[in-house]
């Protein structure tokens, strides 16, 4: 029988990603960002009070990821959470960064003690998550991930999958609602695990 398999994102779930790019945008660019909704883009201004352009965001995204990436620490609990679970799973890492962003983030993840492997994504993740049970063709699997669109691609190519919504990063929770195509939404580590567990002990 083969492991179970655990699909797991990392901005907002594995890592922090709200207050390190919040610290980027004003010491690199002189920028702000408010989240009074969720949404990146609308809300980065300049010291005028302005919103930046729409176009303006993919190039601060690429920059954050090319210099600050090393300033992003674990979510608390992640690292041991993983840890657990690599003990009886395989772990995977799919995160929608760029491809050589994802060779920097699979050493960062490892330095910081999650030495899993890395796939960077474009768009929607269903079609990845498929990719990967062909492959590992796991006993039973769980994706987790922050955004509410993932999980509906999710229920869509691979319904099957267990799909935990979580938003582990304090500033985003008010602001993203439960997603309706999750199974769960669970926003802490130290609750996931003892669910992820479950999970894998009911659908052994
Ligand atoms: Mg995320």
């Amino acid at each position: 029988m083969n492991r179970p398999l655990i699909i797991s994102d990392c901005d907002g779930v594995l890592l922090e990603f709200i207050d390190p790019f919040i610290a980027y945008l004003k010491a690199e660019h002189a920028l702000t960002l408010r989240l009074d909704s969720f949404a990146l883009t609308g809300n980065v201004r300049d010291a005028s009070g302005n919103a930046i352009a729409a176009e303006a965001f993919p190039p601060l995204l690429d920059g954050f990821f090319t210099t600050h990436m090393p300033t992003q620490i674990p979510v608390a609990g992640a690292v041991d959470a993983l840890a657990r679970l690599a003990t009886s799973c395989d772990v995977v890492v799919l995160t929608n960064i760029a491809d050589h962003h994802a060779v920097a983030r699979t050493a960062e993840l490892a330095r910081m003690g999650m030495p899993y492997r890395v796939i960077g994504n474009n768009g929607p993740k269903g079609a990845p998550i498929r990719a990967l049970l062909d492959e590992f063709q796991p006993s039973t699997a769980v994706f987790i991930d922050d955004l509410p669109p993932h999980h509906s691609s999710a229920k869509k190519h691979v319904p099957h999958v267990h799909r935990l919504h979580m938003v582990a990063e304090a500033p985003l929770r008010a602001l993203i609602p439960a997603a309706p195509d999750a199974d769960a939404r669970i926003d802490d580590w130290a609750e996931a695990i003892e669910h992820i567990i479950s999970i894998l002990e009911t659908e052994r």
